[in-house]
């Protein structure tokens, strides 16, 4: 299957994820994504003018790290938030998770995946536009084919828990905890978060 290379920033944390024959890949506005750049301190990195996150949505089982896999951490904004998963080298957010292994999604971000050419190279054009409330303008709507990239979406994910292979991913073990410690924000972490958007 083609790989496609994901990378931090400083190139510590190395590994590779399938490309898939139709790729997922949507953007982000909700204030949470945008609270979590900020904490990490890689806004302008990672949002893009509206405060959108570019993310490709694929299965954890396509994953896999190579290198520096002591450099994954892993926060959570509050005790009920999802996993989010960066390299704490440098800070590059690399994706997101539930917080168990049962609901077998990762939505990657685009920092650990090289240009946006060579991201729509493999994973196409961005097909879903998502909390386009919280967004710093008005992204446009694309209702249609956001129905259509769902609509090939879920069933990938259903078909992950039928078959059984949502135990493959490099974010939880086998017993299904988080490989690594999951941070929790603090309060007063979190409204200096928020605060700085
Ligand atoms: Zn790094
Ligand atoms: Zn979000």
């Amino acid at each position: 299957m083609k790989t496609h290379a994901l990378q931090c920033r400083c190139g510590k944390l190395t590994g590779q994820v399938n490309v898939p024959r139709k790729g997922s890949r949507g953007v982000c506005y909700c204030k949470d994504c945008q609270t979590y750049a900020h904490f990490l301190g890689t806004a302008d990195l990672v949002l893009d003018e509206m405060g959108g996150t570019d993310v490709v949505a694929t299965l954890p089982k396509h994953v896999r790290f190579a290198g520096g896999v002591d450099a994954l951490a892993c926060l959570s904004l509050t005790d009920r938030g999802i996993l989010r998963w960066y390299a704490g080298c440098c800070s590059t957010p690399i994706g997101n998770t539930a917080a168990s292994p049962g609901l077998p999604y990762v939505g990657l971000v685009h920092t650990c995946l090289g240009s946006p050419e060579a991201i729509e190279e493999s994973f196409g054009p961005v097909r879903m536009r998502v909390h386009t409330k919280s967004a710093k303008g008005h992204p446009g709507a694309m209702p249609l084919s956001q129905a259509v990239a769902l609509a090939q979406f879920i069933p990938t994910v259903v078909l992950a828990r039928l078959d059984g292979s949502y135990r493959t991913t490099p974010f939880f073990t086998d017993a299904g905890a988080p490989v690594v410690q999951r941070r929790v924000l603090n309060r007063a972490e979190l409204d200096a978060a928020r605060q700085a958007q």
